[in-house]
């Protein structure tokens, strides 16, 4: 019997579960120690911690206190794991907790969090998905069904003390360029909603004020938010502390490239089922800076792609050099507009493409001041033809059911705990 190294208890506060923690710091105790070669059960709450709920109100996404984020289980310690060796991380199993089968999709308030696409959708809107087995559906968007690709947004390693310092250091220097900018360019240590797993006193409170924030992928890994790192899939992660340090949450039952909507993908609480084992000196072995990854031998299997262009020139009209974010922002936006001419709203065209198996691709990269990138929309999902030339459905979906939408500023509770 595989051992469940941690539990959580949804009806609870993460902050009362001390194999969680929600930054990254090489202090954090190990909630649990493992040998090479053993495979074990960690269980997740969701990233926000149960602070998004099965409703049909977009308030607590608006509201979402995000300096909570992320949840992490872990860290999981491997003995004789050391500075330079490669942490070998088979993902073998990923499945939902009873009387927890669903999840949600939103976009945050532009005044708290934002999104890729926040000038077009500044206020806050949510999606429910249920979940059928390997199958999800959402009641607000109508004619679509699909095989979700179940990930962990979240999986990364513990940072030395130096490496902390380092990612301190760069991004108090971007945050600093320009420090009222709403949302943020990046989020700084934050000690008050800190959760630093079972430390206690002096130490967690020095650790709280400097623990690097679970926000961006790092060398570690981190949020890399990789749709790919399914079940199945076998990365390797560097290792910077004695015994590794694993830690991982921020589970999807299934996401677009990109995370585009970032509130986020079909983000729900869960379990996952590891085996680690360890590759001495392989750091230095394999030229090893960041992650590397193999995919798994199983992914939905669709075939058939609607695929659209974007080129590194805005909604203004201005042209930019060689920028694939701008490039993949007008591919979206192009998608949008398609699939409003199919009785979409633009939101539930926005969140499909947040949660849905769709594809990213860069293309061109030198093909001065084009960049160009591609987003693939896969049409086996849709309960119509939703090529061109095909029959458009009389049907109107968004005269069905919309995303819940929440007006107003956001109304951020007091931090209790
Ligand atoms: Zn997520």
């Amino acid at each position: 019997m595989t051992k469940v190294l941690i539990e959580v208890d949804l009806t609870q506060s993460p902050y009362d579960n001390e194999n969680i923690h929600n930054r990254w710091h090489p202090d954090i105790p190990m909630a649990a120690t493992v040998k090479p070669g053993e495979d074990f059960i960690l269980e997740c709450f969701d990233w926000t911690g149960g602070q998004i709920l099965n409703n049909d109100s977009a308030e607590d996404v608006r509201d979402v206190d995000l300096t909570q984020v992320h949840f992490l289980s872990g860290p999981i310690g491997v003995e004789g794991a050391a500075p330079g060796d490669l942490l070998e991380v088979d993902i073998l199993d990923i499945g939902t907790l009873a009387g927890s089968q669903w999840g949600f999709n939103g976009f945050f308030s532009k005044q708290n969090g934002g999104g890729f696409l926040t000038e077009h959708f500044p206020e806050a809107q949510k999606s429910i998905w249920d979940f059928n087995g390997i199958y999800t559906k959402s009641r607000h968007i109508p004619g679509v069904e699909f095989a979700g690709i179940i990930h962990p947004g979240l999986i990364g390693t513990l940072p030395s003390k130096k490496m902390l310092d380092e990612w301190n250091r760069r991004e108090k220097e971007l945050y600093d360029t320009e420090p009222d900018r709403v949302p943020a360019l990046c989020n700084l240590p934050f000690a008050k909603t800190a959760h630093m797993g079972r430390m206690t006193g002096d130490d967690k409170e020095t650790a709280a004020a400097e623990g690097a924030r679970t926000v961006p992928p790092r060398e570690h890994g981190g949020n890399c938010d990789i749709k790919d790192l399914t079940k199945g899939a076998k990365v390797y992660f560097p290792v910077y502390v004695e015994g590794a340090g694993l830690s991982v949450g921020d589970l999807h039952f299934s996401q677009g490239d990109g995370e585009i909507t970032f509130c986020g993908a079909i983000e729900m609480a869960g379990w996952i089922h590891l085996r680690v084992k360890l590759i001495k000196d392989g750091m230095e072995k394999y030229a090893i800076k960041n992650p590397i990854f193999k995919p798994s031998p199983l992914t939905p299997n669709y075939k058939d792609y609607l695929i659209f262009e974007g080129i590194s020139v805005d909604e203004s009209g201005k042209q930019h050099y060689l920028d694939v974010n701008v490039a993949y922002r007008q591919a979206v936006l192009n998608a949008i507009e398609y699939m409003k001419k199919f009785g979409y709203s633009g939101a539930q065209a926005y969140s499909l493409l947040g949660c849905a198996p769709i594809q990213a691709h860069i293309s061109g990269v030198v093909d001065v001041p084009n960049a160009c990138a591609t987003l693939w929309l896969p049409t086996e999902i849709f309960d119509f033809d939703i090529n061109p030339g095909g029959e458009m459905p009389k049907r109107q979906p968004k005269d069905e059911a919309d995303l819940p939408l929440a007006k107003n500023p956001p109304q951020l509770k007091p931090f209790e705990k």
